[in-house]
C-alpha cells in the first residue's frame, strides 16, 4: 500500500534521540534545534521520561473516561502549580487541533452565540472550526466554511472592538505568540486591552498555547508577559513530549455539564504518565528559567549577524527574517552541518529546540550557523 503522500520529507530517517540529538540508522548524529516541530520540551527518551512510560505500560496502558482516572488529577494538580492556574479546570484531548475545536465549541455553549474572532496570519490546527479560524484558504476545504470566523489584523484592537460591538461573538482565538504566522509577538498593552474588551463585551478570550506555552517562550505561557488570565488556555505540542497529548485550561466562570464535551481517547493513563514525567523534569531541571535563559542568550547571538534582516522570539521561540527565501539554508544546515531547524513562510527560520538546550549547544549552533552563511 502507498501512503498518501502530503508531506514533502527531507531524505533522512531519524531512529534514535537522546536530548537536544538524534540520530540516522548510520549512527550520524544531528543537533536538534526544531524539536520535531516544539514538541519535543524535556528532550528526546529522557531517562525518568521513558521510565514513567515503561512502567505505566506494565501496569495500564488505557481505560475509558467511563471510570475514575486518578493520574488526570495528579496531572491538574502539577499543572495548577506549575502554571500559576491551580483555580482552573483541566480537559484532556489528544491533540492541538483538537483543544482548539474543543475551546470554540465551549465558548459558543457557554454564550450562545456563534461568531469567532480570529486574527491575520494565524494557525489553530486541522479540525472544521480549528482550520477555519486559520488564515490560510488553501487548507480550508469548502465543508470547513461555516461563516462564522471573522479575520482581523493582528494588534489592531479597534479591529476587534469594531467586530465585538456587533454582539454576536462568542469567542476572540489568538496564538500567545505566532508560530506559522512568522514568530510575531502580540504587544502586551494590545493583550490586556483584549482581555478588557472581551470583559465588556462577554465574549471568551482564548489563548492558544499549544506551540507558545510550557515553558517555550520562558514563562509558562507566552501571554503572562502580558499578566492577563485569559478564559481558555489551550495546550499541546511540548506537554506530552511526544507522546500524543493536548489540553485546555478553563476558567471557573464557565461550568461543566454532563456530556457536554467527550473523548474516547484524551486523558487515557499512558497519555497523563507522560504528561505528568514531563512536568516533573520541568520541575527538576527549572526548563521554563533555562528557556528563557538560552533563548536569551541565542537571540543577542543572533542579533550580531548583519546577515539578518530581523530577529523575533521570547525564550526559545525564535523566528529568524532574511530577505531571501530560506530553504536552501535549511537544507544547508540539515545536509552539510546536521542541524535540523524549522521555517514560517518562506523567509522566516525557526527554532524551537529541546528546553533543555544548553549555552554551550547554542554556541554549537552558531558556529555551525556561521559556516553556511
Ligand atoms: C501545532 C499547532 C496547532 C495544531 O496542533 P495539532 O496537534 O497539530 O492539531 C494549533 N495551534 C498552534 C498555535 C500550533 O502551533
Amino acid at each position: 500500500m502507498k501512503l498518501f503522500d502530503v508531506y514533502p520529507l527531507f531524505d533522512i530517517e531519524i531512529v534514535k534521540g537522546r536530548g537536544v540529538h538524534t540520530y540516522d540508522a548510520e549512527g550520524t548524529e544531528y543537533l536538534d534545534l526544531y524539536g520535531g516541530h516544539a514538541v519535543i520540551s524535556v528532550g528526546h527518551s529522557h531517562p525518568h521520561y521513558v521510565e514513567a512510560l515503561a512502567k505505566q505500560a506494565e501496569n495500564l496502558v488505557f481505560y475509558s473516561n467511563s471510570v475514575i482516572n486518578t493520574l488526570q488529577q495528579t496531572l491538574a494538580d502539577k499543572l495548577g502549580k506549575a502554571s500559576g492556574y491551580d483555580d482552573y479546570q483541566l480537559f484532556l484531548v489528544n491533540s492541538g487541533a483538537e483543544a482548539n475545536e474543543n475551546a470554540l465549541k465551549l465558548a459558543s455553549f457557554h454564550t450562545g452565540k456563534n461568531r469567532v474572532i480570529s486574527f491575520k496570519k494565524a494557525f489553530h490546527g486541522r479540525t472544521s472550526l480549528a482550520v477555519e479560524a486559520t488564515d490560510n484558504p488553501k487548507i480550508v476545504a469548502p465543508v470547513n466554511e461555516s461563516g462564522h470566523i471573522t479575520f482581523v489584523p493582528f494588534n489592531d484592537i479597534d479591529a476587534v472592538k469594531a467586530e465585538l460591538a456587533k454582539g454576536d461573538v462568542c469567542a476572540v482565538i489568538i496564538e500567545g505568540i505566532q508560530g506559522v504566522g512568522g514568530v510575531q509577538i502580540p504587544a502586551d498593552s494590545f493583550l490586556q486591552a483584549l482581555r478588557k474588551a472581551c470583559d465588556e463585551s462577554g465574549a471568551v478570550l482564548i489563548l492558544d498555547e499549544i506551540q507558545s506555552g510550557y515553558g517555550r517562550s520562558g514563562k509558562f505561557f507566552a501571554h503572562q508577559y502580558a499578566g492577563i488570565r485569559p478564559d481558555i488556555i489551550t495546550m499541546a505540542k511540548g506537554i506530552g513530549n511526544g507522546f500524543p497529548l493536548g489540553g485546555m485550561l478553563i476558567s471557573p466562570k464557565i461550568e461543566p455539564s454532563y456530556g457536554m464535551l467527550g473523548t474516547t481517547f484524551g486523558g487515557n493513563h499512558l497519555a497523563c504518565a507522560a504528561g505528568i514525567a514531563v512536568l516533573d523534569i520541568f520541575e527538576q531541571e527549572n526548563l521554563v528559567e533555562n528557556s528563557r535563559e538560552v533563548g536569551e542568550y541565542l537571540i543577542e547571538q543572533l542579533r550580531a549577524f548583519p546577515q539578518i534582516k530581523e530577529v523575533r522570539g521570547r525564550g526559545l521561540m525564535i523566528g529568524i527574517e532574511f530577505a531571501e527565501p530560506v530553504k536552501e539554508l535549511r537544507r544547508r544546515l540539515l545536509f552539510e552541518q546536521k542541524v535540523f531547524t524549522g521555517a514560517s513562510g518562506t523567509n522566516v527560520l525557526r527554532l524551537l529546540p529541546p528546553l533543555v538546550l544548553t549555552k554551550a549547544d547554542a554556541d554549537e549552533f552558531i558556529k555551525r550557523f556561521k559556516a553556511v552563511l
